[in-house]
């Protein structure tokens, strides 16, 4: 076939690579000029690919049998528009790797916790001995693993909306949906269709899979009806008859494949609600897949939580400082803010993603003894939420970081939670949070 790879990052070098070793005619398109993806261009020079850099010719369409484009190029890019007004195939990494694996994939998708629960996954997997590959939005394109051995027993796979947006058969044999809030919203156009795209992670599943879902989204609730996998449920607020739910001090879980059994809240040793969440969605996953629950226990407590998320960042003065710089939608903010009690020094901005912030006056007004607002959307969501605590509009991370700090006095929490995406100020919201933990040391 003739396949053209739309964008060449790490996930479009591999798949051209994968691609070009089955034998399919190679094409690669990517907007940015050569001068900018050197190291790209440079990984595929064994390769015999057609490549177009600075922008793609129209007429390339005519020539091409299906598309592969890389997780990040939005639905409605042009290309892609056309392509499949023309009746072009599109096909995401993930549903190419997906047809050409051998093994059985446990996927974790939602707006928020899906690199934290994926790697909880990941450290209880080892501690039970089981051989896995931790592959997708976390970092190691799945179609890296396809093109090996594939002796494991397992791929855990982190599953972004950008990459479930065009796959067909792609079934998981555990699909995880952790959350939906609103986010994305400048690449899915609307709400409905961001959920849409999220609930294709079961749509392909039977009654032999197993559909995890949180009893606590409302938008889940009508989602069972229409999943044909085993669904099973975990929850913070209620009670479920089959499922796992906060329950005093321990994790109950009932599941008639697995029995009756109780995990110490004690265990989980990162901070917030959201993630025992998380840790509930993983030990129904584990526990299915036969890990041994002394394992779960043990692999829980050692978990000390991935950089960037809710990250402890140091103390001057009885005031704590805490890196979320991962935190680029409201869901997120949201879930940091109810991890502490008060009083917190909020630092939210950057580059608006479409979120509401209206939704956070609420935590604010209770929780939020400054708000101090930076970046490009801080005009914004002054506009929102200016009133809702004292507010400070500054310009840049650094700015609010030393205002925060002259600010706050003893038993404060100084918190960056951004709730927007880095790209105004910085290269990725690693770097972002890296800044901060500079100004703050
Ligand atoms: P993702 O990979 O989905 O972006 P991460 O685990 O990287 O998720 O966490 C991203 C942000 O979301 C962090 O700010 C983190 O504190 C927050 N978060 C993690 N888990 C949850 C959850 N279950 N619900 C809401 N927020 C969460």
């Amino acid at each position: 076939m003739r396949v053209l790879v739309v964008g060449l990052g790490k996930t479009g070098v591999s798949t051209a690579r994968f691609l070009a070793e089955k034998g399919a005619d190679v094409f690669i398109t990517d907007e940015k000029p050569a001068s900018e993806i050197e190291d790209a261009v440079c990984a595929l020079s064994d390769l015999r690919v057609n490549l177009q850099t600075g922008g793609h010719r129209p007429e390339i369409l005519s020539q091409i049998d299906l598309i592969v484009p890389s997780p990040g190029v939005p639905p409605f890019n042009g290309l892609l528009s056309e392509a499949v007004k023309r009746g072009i195939p599109v096909l995401s990494e993930v549903e190419l790797a997906f047809r050409f694996l051998k093994i059985p994939m446990i996927a974790v998708t939602g707006t928020n916790g899906k690199t934290t629960t994926t790697t909880i996954l990941r450290e209880i997997f080892e501690k039970a001995g089981k051989k896995i590959f931790v592959g997708g939005n976390i970092g190691n394109p799945l179609i890296d693993y396809v093109n090996g051995e594939q002796k494991d027993e397992y791929v855990v796979a982190e599953i972004s909306s950008f990459q479930l947006q065009w796959t067909s058969s792609f079934s998981p044999f555990i699909s995880i949906l952790l959350n939906t809030t609103r986010d994305h919203l400048n690449y899915h156009g609307t709400f409905e269709e961001y959920r849409s795209v999220k609930e294709r992670i079961f749509k392909n599943q039977g009654k032999e899979d197993i559909a995890i879902l949180n009893a606590d989204d409302p938008l889940s609730l009508p989602l069972s009806e229409r999943i044909r996998a085993d669904v099973i449920r975990f929850s913070s607020s209620q009670k479920l008859d089959r499922g796992i739910f906060v329950d005093g001090g321990v994790l109950r879980y009932r599941d008639p494949k697995v029995g009756d059994e109780e995990y110490p809240i004690r265990m989980i040793n990162i901070q917030g609600a959201h993630n025992v969440e998380n840790v509930m969605a993983a030990v129904i996953a584990s526990r299915r897949c036969g890990c041994p629950s002394s394992d779960i226990i043990a692999a829980v407590e050692n978990f000390k939580g991935v950089p960037h998320r809710i990250e402890y960042a140091g103390q001057k003065g009885g005031v704590d400082f805490y890196d979320d710089s991962k935190a680029t939608n409201v869901g997120a903010v949201a879930s940091a803010l109810l991890t502490f009690p008060g009083p917190i020094i909020l630092l939210l901005g950057g580059l608006d993603k479409g979120g509401d912030f209206k939704i956070l006056a609420g935590l604010i007004r209770a929780r939020v003894k400054k708000l101090v607002l930076f970046g490009e959307a801080g005009r914004m969501i002054n506009s929102l939420l200016g009133g809702v605590a004292p507010t400070t509009l500054v310009s840049s991370l650094r700015e609010a970081t030393l205002y925060a700090c002259e600010h706050s006095s003893s038993g404060d929490v100084v918190l960056l939670s951004p709730g927007c995406a880095s790209f105004d100020e910085f290269e990725n919201y690693e770097e972002r949070g890296r800044f901060f933990r500079e100004i703050v040391e």
